[in-house]
């Protein structure tokens, strides 16, 4: 059996962590078994279906590669492949179902409805749809017709028990008669979405249909659809819910974000890829650091887990916070400020970027450094040899792309001052300034070209001080950087080279008031 899967999005807002994984899963699997995988837009609630959620579902799938082999743009021999261009199909399969009694026309108001809804409210029992019109003579529903009384199609359900085979949750049984007579076709004609997926799921052959939990309680629904229609089932497989460090299901608050969020924080595709499989899969030897595209591999839904999966890419929000912080709505630069530095993803990413190709990785930080002005602009060229070592020397350091511009910036700055007490105070106690002095001799003397020159003249400093550790570094560290932290200096020394060094130690001690 070739093996078919499809992601089956409703364009009615961004691509989430939720909805990218199970698109994710989907590309995987058949990836992994060499079969095809099917984008199928669901855009029959005409109110919610929005041009720019499409197109903005379509650059998230690209940007984390997961290609499909049929469905918009692509095209395929089982299109169209958007649900609202495929109402005449749908209505061929209503017309056999009400023919076969399997559905039926209801002619029931929306004010009605709601009035039984609130009498079963009231008498605190589940409302389920009494099935009034499902028994109408011919004429009856004639005459409704001919005075242009609006309809619906509701689905007759069979008062039996339905067992969802699942890969994941197991066998679930449902009592159909509690579902009660659904609508399969709206007023407005369009089909609802338990019906058009039915349909669409059999006309694509679709043989795993891969999706969150949360469907698995329509699923008795569209069982009894496929058997009324004489369809076989494909595999159903629902994956368990995302939740957040506090236990709770991703919501707005807890990083429900676009997709398109990490890309702009600066994770790579790959990594959010790699990051994303692990989110309810795990591999059978336990490797969770998966580059060269190894998920597509060798995912296998079937190993997935009944247990929700933790993202951890944010912090647990403050109690304050719960009620006013909104993740989706946060720029990139206020977003950050959420991301949990321990979590995961950051490892994973941290992996990426110090393993990545280099020269590749110059071309895919481009985007992060070509607004940086103090960076000049022909090192920004992507393969720049000065921006390939820099690159190479801070790399170990970047979790997220969009780190690097402060730490390269540091090479470029002519003028540095001091950038806090911490560094004044290192500075300016015990023997720091005998330390800046002797360092500043010793370089003027010589030539020091690599890292090894560096370090053996600050060794040299430090006998000639009777200095060491963190008292002979550290004001080194400041007269050269005006900073308490960063780069070590022998990776830093040679990418600044002598003179850019003696003229930063002789800015700094006019700042403290050293003279040499
Ligand atoms: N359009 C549905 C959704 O976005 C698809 C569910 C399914 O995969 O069957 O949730």
């Amino acid at each position: 059996m070739e093996i078919r899967t499809r992601f089956a999005p409703s364009p009615s807002g961004f691509l989430h962590v939720g909805g990218a994984r199970t698109a994710l899963f989907n590309y995987l699997y058949a990836r992994a078994n060499g079969g095809k995988f099917i984008l199928r837009i669901e855009d029959t609630d005409q109110d919610r279906s929005t041009e720019s959620s499409f197109q903005t579902i379509l650059e998230s799938m690209k940007w984390l590669g997961m290609n499909w082999d049929e469905g918009p743009e692509v095209g395929g021999e089982n299109g169209p492949y958007k649900q609202s261009e495929r109402l005449e199909i749908y209505k061929k399969f209503t017309e056999e179902l009400i023919e076969k009694k399997h559905a039926y026309r209801c002619f029931c108001t929306t004010e009605e409805l709601e009035i039984k809804k609130k009498q079963a409210d009231a008498m605190g029992i589940p409302y389920v749809y009494d099935g009034l019109h499902a028994n109408m003579t011919d004429r009856e529903i004639q005459e409704k017709l001919d005075a242009g009384i609006p309809y619906t199609v509701r689905f007759k359900v069979p008062h039996k028990t339905v067992i969802v085979d699942d890969l994941i949750q197991g066998k679930v049984k449902f009592d159909a008669k509690l579902i009660g007579d659904f609508i399969i076709v709206k007023s407005d004609g369009f089909p609802s979405y338990n019906y058009a997926v039915v349909i669409d799921d059999h006309l694509m052959k679709i043989s795993h249909v891969i999706r969150g939990v949360g469907h698995l309680s329509n699923t008795p629904r569209q069982i009894l659809i496929s058997e009324a229609l004489g369809f076989d089932l494909p595999v159903f497989a629902h994956v368990s819910e995302i939740v957040g460090l506090d236990g709770k299901k991703l919501s707005k608050r807890a990083g429900a974000t676009s997709i398109l969020a990490f890309r702009d924080l600066g994770y790579t595709s790959e990594c959010m890829v790699n990051y994303m499989a692990l989110l309810g899969w795990t591999s059978e030897d336990s490797q969770e650091y998966l580059p060269n595209s190894r998920s597509a591999e060798i995912f296998d839904v079937a190993r997935c887990s009944k247990s929700p999966s933790t993202f951890d890419v944010f912090r647990k929000m403050k109690e304050e916070e719960k009620e006013t912080v909104n993740l989706t709505s946060l720029s990139t630069e206020d977003l950050a400020a959420y991301l949990n530095p321990k979590s995961k993803l950051n490892w994973l990413s941290n992996k990426y970027i110090r393993d990545a190709e280099i020269h590749d990785l110059t071309e895919r930080i481009h985007p992060f450094l070509k607004d940086v002005k103090e960076i000049p602009e022909d090192i920004k060229k992507p393969g720049n040899p000065t921006l390939i070592s820099m690159l190479d020397s801070i790399r170990v350091y970047l979790d997220r792309l969009s780190q690097a511009p402060p730490y390269l910036v540091e090479f470029f700055k002519n003028d540095i001052s001091i950038e806090d007490e911490e560094a004044r105070n290192i500075a300016t106690s015990g023997n720091a300034g005998l330390v800046i002095q002797k360092f500043y001799a010793l370089l003027s003397e010589s030539s020091p070209v690599t890292g090894d020159d560096y370090k053996a003249m600050m060794d040299q400093t430090g006998k000639e001080t009777s200095e060491k550790g963190k008292n002979l570094y550290m004001p080194i560290r400041v007269a050269t950087t005006g900073k308490s932290h960063g780069l070590e200096l022998p990776i830093l020394f040679p990418l600044l080279g002598k003179d850019k060094l003696l003229n930063r130690i002789r800015q700094i001690a006019t700042e403290i008031n050293l003279i040499f």
